[in-house]
C-alpha cells in the first residue's frame, strides 16, 4: 500500500519535530520560530509493504496581512487536496484563533483525519490533556486521537499503525 500523509496545524504546533522523528532524519527544519517550514516538504517512508509520502506542511497563519502568510496558506491548503490521510496536529498545552482556522478547514476533509494532540510530555496541567480535547472531538466526529510526543518520539508508532491502516 501507498499513499499521501498530510501533516497541518497552526505554526509552532510541531508539525516538522513530527515529520523528523517519523523519518529519523533531520528534513524538515525545526524552529521556536514560527514561519520556518515555508514550502510544502516531502518525506518518504517505505517499510515492507508500505510506503507513507508525508507532507510536512507550512501551517495556516491568521488571514494574510503579508504576501509570505498569503503564499504560507495557500500552500498548506493545496497539501489538503488529494491526500488519503490527514495529521492535524494541535498543542495540548494551547488552543488558539490559528488552530480554528485550520480545524475548519480539515472539516471540508472527505478522507481520514488523525488528531494528533502533541507535546504530552510538557509537564504543566499533567492531569488534563487539553482543555478543548472534549470539544474538539465532537468537532471531529470521524478523527481518531492520539496523544503524543514528537520530539521524545511518544505513542508515534501508533499513529504510525493507524496511517498505515488508512492508506
Ligand atoms: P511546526 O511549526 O509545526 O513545524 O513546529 P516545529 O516542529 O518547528 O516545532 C516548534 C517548537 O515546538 C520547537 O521548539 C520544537 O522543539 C517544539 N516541539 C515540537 N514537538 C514537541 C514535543 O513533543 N514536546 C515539546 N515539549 N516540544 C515540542
Ligand atoms: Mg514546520
Amino acid at each position: 500500500r501507498c499513499g499521501y500523509v498530510a501533516i497541518v496545524g497552526r505554526p509552532n504546533v510541531g508539525k516538522s519535530t513530527l515529520l523528523n522523528h517519523i523519518l529519523g532524519q533531520k528534513l524538515a527544519i525545526t524552529s521556536r520560530k514560527p514561519q520556518t517550514t515555508r514550502h510544502n516538504m516531502l518525506g518518504i517512508k517505505t517499510e515492507s509493504a508500505i510506503q507513507a509520502v508525508y507532507v510536512d506542511t507550512p501551517g495556516l497563519h491568521k488571514n494574510g496581512e503579508t504576501a509570505l502568510n498569503r503564499y504560507m496558506n495557500r500552500t498548506a491548503s493545496s497539501a489538503l487536496k488529494d491526500v488519503d490521510v490527514v495529521i492535524f496536529v494541535v498543542d495540548r498545552t494551547r488552543w488558539t484563533d490559528e488552530d480554528q482556522l485550520v480545524l475548519e478547514r480539515v472539516q471540508y476533509v472527505q478522507g481520514p483525519v488523525i488528531l494528533a494532540v502533541n507535546k504530552t510530555d510538557r509537564v504543566e496541567d499533567k492531569g488534563e490533556l487539553m482543555p478543548h480535547l472534549e470539544w474538539l472531538a465532537q468537532q471531529l466526529p470521524n478523527a481518531e486521537i492520539v496523544p503524543i510526543s514528537a520530539q521524545h518520539g511518544h505513542n508515534l508508532d501508533t499513529l504510525e499503525r493507524l496511517v498505515a491502516e488508512r492508506l
